[in-house]
């Protein structure tokens, strides 16, 4: 896609983040399938005869001159090219996950990717190891389970996700819309006390998904929702249910159903109906591992992590709406690390660029062993080919057997740098992965010194890239910027 260059007198500061985007229209969407060979930028036009020459040369007047020249495999993010003219220290380029070097006319250059083709199902299947897809937009009325597509376009559609080797699950929340048929007659027994809406009516007829009141999981409305799901999973044999919020115990003071009490003066108040949400949880991973014993129960609550009411469920989807900073670290190691509760967490990222990936996030999950989990397999795949590369690195230092060395504990490696931590897996086999996170707010980047307390030599690579890290007596060296991560493969050199 083409945008429009600079303009004269127009300058390079001007553009956004002062980044040259080639063959993109920006770090996530648009691929050109070129090879770029060099990169030149000057700071006058340059004429038809300097244009016909056989190499780009580098003159007084080259702003920029990269060859494109590197050895690294491109992660998208930490790989960089090494300009042979460039005003700024970081001016590298930065190839896009999937790009290649290949032997170009002068040397090397850069092979761009193209989208791949055909659908998000198949690619997010065989490109991307995803093997669960969540459906949004699959019910008529939040909170009743009552299908928009009739039963057999609904049943065809899951049979072809299974076909594709993926499992299917569905979203839910607990709530229900006043348009329901069963509103008028169930509502003041099911529903909260105050009256509670889940968001705003929208204008728009059709877009009810989050137009409804909340309902109380202490009210026979429990016993409809979970009879509805089991009976919605056996007929269109889904493979389990996302759950928005539903394991937030929210204050009710409904006395329909038994909520709330008397107080000393006489006041009626609420309760916080822990134990029945609790109970609502044991039902739905009851009714979702019975019949799906590969199924999932993937629970989505912010702002808190509520144990009691989350023990029943495969996974935490935690952390939208809340923006990441340095001094939440110890809440997040309180909240995030999974080894702590014993449930893997994943988390949106934070507000603003909540729905999208920012290296920024894994620094925070990393070193607390939890995960990013991106949205949209469809149009940003960039974001999913990246979470999965990751994912593909980590896992086998994760499994049964492996050790967790987090940076709040003794371990062989030790940061001279305060706001460096070190996390590390190491495998019985007697290799390391470090997860490096840097949170110095220093312009530029931060000199990582980390102290390897380890017998013998060994090699350090970024497993993302292959790019090779320095040790020199004992010390690893790592440059890193705000928020920046690394992950580190550390190895044992064979004795010569
Ligand atoms: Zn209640």
């Amino acid at each position: 896609m083409a945008q429009a260059g600079l303009v004269p007198k127009e300058e390079a500061k001007t553009l956004p983040h002062e980044i040259l985007a080639l063959g993109a229209g920006d770090a996530w969407r648009h691929r050109t399938a070129f090879v770029f060979d060099e990169v030149r930028v000057s700071s006058r036009p340059r004429n038809a005869t300097e244009l016909a020459a056989s190499k780009p040369v580098k003159d007084k007047d080259v702003l920029l001159l990269d060859h494109l020249a590197g050895s690294f495999t491109p992660d998208g993010e930490h790989g960089r090219t090494a300009p042979e003219v460039s005003t700024r220290p970081d001016a590298g380029g930065v190839p896009t996950l999937g790009c290649t070097f290949v032997p170009a006319k002068f040397g090397r250059g850069v092979r761009a990717v193209v989208q791949p083709p055909g659908s998000w199902l198949q690619f997010a299947h065989d490109h991307l190891g995803l093997t669960h897809a969540l459906d949004w937009r699959w019910h008529r009325y939040m909170g009743a389970l009552d299908l928009l597509l009739t039963p057999e376009v609904f049943r065809s559609r899951i049979e072809a996700i299974h076909r594709k080797g993926l499992k299917y699950y569905v979203y839910t929340y607990k709530a229900i819309n006043p348009l329901h048929p069963n509103y008028e007659e169930y509502f003041h027994e099911w529903g909260l006390h105050p009256r509670t809406r889940w968001m705003n009516p929208s204008k728009i007829p059709t877009a009810r998904n989050y137009d409804a009141d909340s309902t109380c999981a202490n009210s026979p409305y429990t016993d409809y929702f979970v009879a509805s799901f089991e009976k919605v999973l056996k007929e269109s044999d889904l493979d389990g249910i996302y759950m928005d919020g539903n394991t937030k115990a929210s204050l009710c003071a409904n006395s329909h159903h038994g909520c709330g009490y008397r107080d000393s003066k006489g006041q009626w108040q609420g309760t916080y109906p822990i134990f029945a949400t609790r109970e609502m949880l044991k039902r739905l991973y009851a009714v979702t591992h019975l019949n799906k014993p590969e199924g999932i129960v993937d629970v989505h609550q912010s702002f808190c992590l509520c144990i009691p009411t989350t023990s029943f469920c495969d996974i935490i989807y935690t952390g939208e709406h809340e923006p990441f900073s340095p001094e939440r670290l110890p809440e997040i190691r309180v909240r995030y690390a999974r080894r702590a509760w014993g449930i893997p967490i994943e988390t949106l990222g934070s507000t603003p660029l909540y729905l999208r990936y920012a290296r920024r996030y894994w620094a925070y999950m990393l070193i607390h062993d939890a995960r990013v989990r991106p949205g949209g397999a469809n149009g940003r795949n960039d974001m999913q080919r990246k979470t999965a590369r990751i994912r593909d690195v980590i896992e086998p230092f994760r499994e049964p057997g492996c050790q967790w060395l987090p940076y709040y504990r003794p371990s062989p490696f030790e940061s001279r740098t305060s706001q460096v931590l070190v996390s590390a897996w190491g495998r019985p086999k007697g290799d390391y992965m470090l997860a490096v996170a840097c949170f110095a707010k220093a312009a530029g980047t931060t000199e990582s010194r980390i102290k390897l307390n380890l017998n013998g030599e060994w090699k350090a690579t970024n497993p993302l890239t292959d790019e090779v890290f320095s040790i020199e007596n004992k010390v690893l060296h790592l440059k890193l910027g705000y928020e920046d991560f690394r992950l580190v493969h550390l190895e044992k050199t064979p004795r010569q």
